[in-house]
C-alpha cells in the first residue's frame, strides 16, 4: 500500500479547517520573528536572545501541528484549542517583550492580533479571562525587569503602558464577544432556514394527509423513469390502485375515520413495495404505483400479491371484520406513448377491474 501523506488532512474537514487556522498562526510566529532579526540587526536583543526566540517558536508549532496532525486536539472539551493557543502565543509574547527592550512598543500589538484569534469562537467571558492571562504576563514582565535588568525600564512608564494594556485589551474582548455572539445568531438562523427549506420542499413534493408523493411529483418521477427505461431498455409497469367502496367508509365511521383509514393504507402500501419501487397519492382515494424493471408479467405476480396483503391489513379506526379491497389496474410501459396515453390505460384496466366485481387486478396490454 502506497503511504501517501499531506500536510492538510483530505479526508476530514473539520481537522482541515482547525490546521488552515493552525497555520495562520504560525505565519504570524514567523512575522514576529522578522521583527525580533530586525531587532538583533539594529543592535537591539543579542543573538543568544534572538536564537532562543526562534526555537521557542519552532518547538511550539512543531507541537502544535503533531497535536492537530495526530488528532489529541479531539480529545478536548474545545478540539480547536483556541484559548489554549491564544495562552502559549501571550508566552511567546512575553518572551519577546522582555528582550526587546525599546523595540517593546510596536510588538504589544501581538495582544491583540492573538486576541482577533479567539473571534467568532470564544464568549466575552473567555476574551476577558485570557486578557487578564496576557496583562498578568506583561505584569510578570515588568516586575523581572524591574528585578534583573532595571536599568532598562522606567517603572511608573510601564505601569502605565500595563494599565493601557488592560484597558485596550477588555475593550478588544467586548467588542470580540460581541461578534462571537452575532456570528452564533447568524449560525442559528442560517440552520433553521436550511430546516425550513428542507421543510418546504418536502411539503412540495408529499400529499399532506399520507405523507406519500404526491401527484405532481408522482408524474415528474414517472417522467424520469420513462426516460431511464428509454435509454437503458428496461421496461416498467405502471398500476393504479383504487380503493373499493371507500364513500361507504366515510359514510359509516365517518370522514375523520377514513381519514385515518387512508393513512393506514398509504404506509401499508409502502411497506409492501420493494425497495426501488416508488408510490404516491394520485387524488381522494386513488394511489399509483410504479415498479421498475418490471414487465407487465412480473407485475401482475405483484401486484396480485399487494391486492391480497391489503385484504389482510387492520384498520384500527374502522370495525377489527371490516375488510378493505382495492381494485388494480395494470399496464407495461410502452417507448413510444406519451405519459398520458400509458396513464389512460391503467385507468382503463383499473375501471375493468372495478366493473368485473372489484377487488381483482386487470391488465391493459
Ligand atoms: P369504487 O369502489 O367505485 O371506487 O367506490 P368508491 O366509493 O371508492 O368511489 P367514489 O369515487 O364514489 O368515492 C370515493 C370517495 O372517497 C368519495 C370521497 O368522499 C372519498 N375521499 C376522497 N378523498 C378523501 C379524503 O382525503 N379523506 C376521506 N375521508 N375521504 C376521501
Ligand atoms: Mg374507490
Ligand atoms: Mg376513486
Amino acid at each position: 500500500m502506497a503511504f501517501s501523506f499531506s500536510i492538510i488532512p483530505k479526508d476530514n474537514p473539520n481537522q482541515a479547517v482547525l490546521l488552515r487556522r493552525f497555520f495562520i498562526g504560525a505565519a504570524f510566529y514567523t512575522l514576529a520573528f522578522f521583527f525580533f532579526c530586525g531587532a538583533y540587526l539594529a543592535n537591539i536583543v543579542t543573538m543568544q536572545a534572538l536564537c532562543c526566540y526562534g526555537i521557542i517558536i519552532i518547538t511550539i508549532n512543531i507541537v502544535l501541528y503533531v497535536v492537530f496532525r495526530a488528532g489529541l486536539n479531539l480529545r478536548m472539551s474545545d478540539p480547536s484549542l483556541t484559548s489554549i493557543q491564544m495562552c502559549i502565543a501571550s508566552f511567546a509574547v512575553m518572551y519577546g517583550l522582555y528582550y526587546l527592550n525599546q523595540a517593546r512598543g510596536i510588538f504589544f500589538a501581538l495582544y491583540v492580533i492573538i486576541l482577533l484569534f479567539g473571534i467568532f469562537r470564544l464568549k466575552t467571558r473567555q476574551f476577558l479571562f485570557i486578557s487578564a492571562f496576557m496583562t498578568l504576563t506583561y505584569g510578570v514582565d515588568i516586575l523581572l525587569l524591574n528585578t534583573f535588568r532595571p536599568q532598562g525600564i522606567v517603572l511608573k512608564i510601564e505601569c502605565v503602558q500595563l494599565l493601557g494594556l488592560a484597558v485596550i485589551l477588555v475593550g478588544v474582548s467586548f467588542l470580540g464577544g460581541h461578534l462571537s455572539s452575532l456570528r452564533q445568531s447568524l449560525t442559528i438562523a442560517q440552520r433553521e432556514l436550511r430546516a425550513s427549506l428542507n421543510a418546504i420542499g418536502e411539503m412540495g413534493i408529499r400529499d399532506d394527509l399520507t405523507g406519500l408523493y404526491n401527484r405532481r411529483h408522482l408524474t415528474k418521477m414517472i417522467e424520469l423513469e420513462k426516460e431511464r427505461s428509454a435509454r437503458s431498455g428496461a421496461v416498467f409497469s405502471l398500476a393504479m390502485i383504487d380503493i373499493d367502496d371507500f364513500k361507504k367508509i366515510n359514510d359509516t365511521y365517518g370522514h375523520l375515520a377514513g381519514d385515518q383509514a387512508l393513512k393506514t393504507f398509504a404506509a401499508a402500501l409502502k411497506s409492501i413495495l420493494r425497495k426501488t419501487d416508488f408510490c404516491g397519492r394520485f387524488g381522494g382515494e386513488e394511489f399509483c404505483v410504479v415498479l421498475t424493471q418490471t414487465d407487465i408479467l412480473r407485475a401482475k405476480i405483484f401486484a396480485e400479491r399487494i391486492r391480497s396483503c391489503i385484504e389482510d391489513i387492520s384498520f384500527p379506526t374502522l370495525d377489527p371484520n371490516f375488510k378493505v379491497t382495492v381494485s388494480i389496474g395494470l399496464t407495461e410501459c410502452k417507448m413510444q406513448e406519451s405519459f398520458d396515453e400509458m396513464l389512460s390505460r391503467a385507468d382503463n384496466a383499473m375501471y375493468k377491474a372495478k366493473h368485473e366485481g372489484r377487488n381483482r387486478v386487470e391488465c391493459y396490454d
